[in-house]
């Protein structure tokens, strides 16, 4: 009982598919987390876009206990009032009509891709099967998610893939037009890549991929996991390009840091998923449930979305502040509390090594790629915080730039 875990007892006990930090944080507090020693760190990295209202928010937290206190899980033989009340506030919130409740974005983006195929064999029969999706797109770690996912190095290895699935490339609607055809079941994509580097779609890709989808009654997907829950200043990046998916998937934010996802989409499609089609056992849990609706209904405000766009100003500012100085950023990039700043040619492919820098300076942050240092803080992260953790980052980039 006495036993303090360590960083080793990761590589003792734990498959070795993580390579984690050498520090492990024990307590959370807003932007703030505590480390094993007592020392403090600002997050920037949000648990990975996860916990959109940083750590312990207490309406969370009183989400959670008061659930807890009350009923946790049923399985899906009944339904339960908290599932309930999420999806239709998701569905009153968004273009959705329908809400398919689970545990993760993977699991959303396997639900999404599983309808998409079923809705085309009912509608339009089996030949109707390929699935569109980016190169360096990220849609999950399933079998299914990585193959449609647009980085070969997270699907190869394990034997035949999924068939039926096309890459084009982000932000080139040429290369899209030459693939798609009638054969085409849906176009699964991000409208801002993530995982790929924190690219943002421009309005005309979007726009020319609605178009195209509904040129060859395909399916449009928006995977909004990363982008989702006012990560992009509104409540689904969507809002922001006035585009219209048919199936939209949801995870990361919505939980705020408890595990859920969730599938929306609308009436025509989701009605392809009869019974015994689909399904979770833990889907629409009802304490996952109940954090997830406090953390819609706390976010979808517009203080808090303002805040986001507020608040992107500010880490821009203070990021292009720091290039002026130091030169390391070629592009400084993203959408609301999404953000992303790509390493300078002389810096190229070094993002990594910043993260232990700033580990050490008191600063969790985050990349996406080689070459993308990557933020993702709280929705609501104070300012204060933004600055403190700011010049953080700048002691980090300084000790970059010296050893360069
Ligand atoms: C993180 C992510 C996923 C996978 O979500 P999990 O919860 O890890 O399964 C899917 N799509 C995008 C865009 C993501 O960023």
């Amino acid at each position: 009982m006495s036993h303090t875990p360590s960083r080793q007892d990761y590589d003792h006990y734990m498959t070795p598919n993580y390579s984690p930090q050498q520090v492990i944080p024990v307590r959370g507090e807003g932007s703030r987390l505590w480390d094993q020693q007592g020392r403090e760190y600002i997050d920037f990295a949000g648990g990975i876009a996860v916990n959109s209202l940083g750590h312990c928010h207490p309406v969370l937290v009183n989400a959670l206990k008061a659930q807890g206190e009350k009923l946790w899980h049923l399985s899906n033989v009944f339904t339960n009032e908290p599932a309930l009340n999420l999806a239709k506030a998701l569905v009153e919130r968004t273009f959705a009509d329908k809400v398919f409740l689970c545990s993760s974005g993977g699991e959303a983006n396997e639900a999404a891709l599983k309808l998409a195929r079923r809705w085309a064999v009912d509608n339009h029969g089996e030949h109707k099967d390929k699935i569109i999706s980016f190169y360096q797109s990220f849609h999950g770690r399933t079998f299914f998610t990585v193959s449609v996912g647009g980085q070969p190095k997270y699907s190869q290895g394990f034997g035949p893939v999924p068939g039926g699935i096309l890459h084009a490339d982000y932000n080139d609607l040429e290369s899209v037009r030459k693939l798609v055809g009638d054969d085409t079941c849906a176009i699964m994509v991000e409208p801002m890549q993530g995982e790929g580097g924190i690219v943002p779609g421009t309005q005309e890709f979007l726009q020319g991929l609605r178009d195209l989808c509904d040129e060859h009654n395909a399916l449009l997907i928006f995977d909004e996991v990363q982008t989702g829950v006012g990560r992009s200043g509104e409540l689904y990046a969507y809002k922001n390009y006035g585009i219209t998916p048919d199936i939209l998937t949801s995870a990361k934010s919505l939980g705020g840091g408890f595990p859920i996802g969730a599938m929306l989409a609308i009436d025509s499609v989701a009605k392809s998923l009869v019974v015994g089609t689909h399904g979770s056992t833990y889907g629409g849990n009802a304490l996952a449930s109940a954090v997830a609706l406090a953390a819609v209904e706390l976010i979808d405000t517009p203080e808090v979305l303002e805040g986001v766009k507020h608040r992107h100003d500010l880490f821009r500012e203070h990021l292009e502040t720091i290039n002026r100085k130091h030169g390391v950023f070629k592009e400084i990039r993203g959408m609301g509390l999404l953000i992303g700043a790509q390493m300078s040619d002389a810096y190229e492919g070094r993002a990594k090594d910043i993260l232990p820098l700033a580990i050490e300076e008191g600063l969790m942050a985050l990349i996406a790629g080689p070459n993308v240092l990557r933020m993702a803080p709280s929705l609501v992260i104070p300012e204060a915080d933004i600055a403190e953790g700011m010049a953080r980052l700048e002691r980090a980039i300084e000790r970059l730039v010296a050893s360069a």
